[in-house]
């Protein structure tokens, strides 16, 4: 009797690359998920308030320019907070298309950043609740807008229905705060990860991704009994040499990364959280 196949074959993977194809292979069989993952996007809407669209562009701009100054979106927080004395200048954004000037406004919110570092995190879901209705209303093309527009609309009358659902005005604005505050220890580990290694102006050049990659990112040290609190975040040289490699595996090619980084004298940045929570703040 002939042995099952329960491996996916060159030939069926060759035709199985193209730009969009997102297919698992369950024993050799090949199950297409692009519309499961469609449908798990929208429904995470519903849960976190924020376009999954919005979410890919920002991200995927921030993944292969790590720490550029004018490409990165996720450096880019003028007038709130700057990373580098070169935002003095008045940098323009590719990514969002307008010049990050800096005025008179940004100069008094940017001398105070190191006191409103945290209460700013602790807030800073909102910037994500805008720019999806920013991107949405927008004339950009935007892969199944429709049905973010309905997971919006859905999370907006159920999280106001929620909080009205508390006795009075003193515990809904209590609970408004709290749902934000704990949202901010995800964009202070975001924030981490990056505002306090090296940036640089432009776009890449040649063959330097891998060392931009390593050069901007910075791991958090901690044990692995610690994992969920960070959520995979703390391997985030990792996560940016690999970023499709599912997070329960990062821990794993961590040591291979870092002998890779030794050979080649690339730096490999680690801190301990409190530790990584000082150089923030000095950067700020
Ligand atoms: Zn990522």
């Amino acid at each position: 009797m002939a042995e099952p196949k329960n491996y996916i074959t060159s030939l069926e993977l060759k035709s199985h690359s193209k730009v969009g194809d997102l297919w698992i292979s369950i024993q050799g069989k090949l199950c297409r998920i692009e519309g499961l993952i469609d449908w798990l996007d929208s429904s995470g809407i519903v849960f976190f308030g924020f376009s999954i669209g919005w979410w890919k562009w920002n991200h995927n701009a921030y993944h292969i320019a790590c720490n550029s100054l004018d490409f990165d979106p996720d450096l880019q927080h003028s007038p709130f907070f700057v990373v580098s004395s070169k935002f003095f200048n008045s940098i323009t954004s590719h990514f969002y298309g307008r010049k990050m000037t800096f005025d008179s406004i940004a100069r008094f919110l940017v001398s105070y950043q190191h006191w409103t570092y945290y209460p700013v995190m602790c807030f800073a879901r909102i910037n994500l609740f805008a720019q999806s209705f920013m991107l949405l209303l927008s004339k950009r093309k935007v892969p199944n807008r429709g049905q973010e527009i309905l997971g919006l609309i859905v999370f907006w009358i159920w999280y106001p229905l929620l909080v009205s659902c508390l006795p009075n005005w003193g515990e809904r604005l209590m609970f408004i705060i709290a749902s934000f505050a704990v949202t901010g220890i995800q964009h202070v580990q975001f924030t981490l990860n990056h505002f306090s290694t090296s940036v640089y102006v432009g776009p890449l050049t040649g063959n330097d991704w891998f060392e931009k990659q390593t050069s901007g990112t910075l791991n958090i040290a901690c044990a692995s009994w610690m994992d969920w609190f960070h959520g995979g975040l703390q391997f985030q040289v990792e996560h940016h040499l690999f970023p499709r490699l599912p997070r329960c595996q990062l821990r794993k090619i961590s040591p291979f990364v870092m002998d890779l980084c030794k050979k080649h004298n690339l730096p490999y940045n680690i801190a301990p959280f409190w530790k990584a929570n000082v150089l923030t703040i000095r950067t700020c």
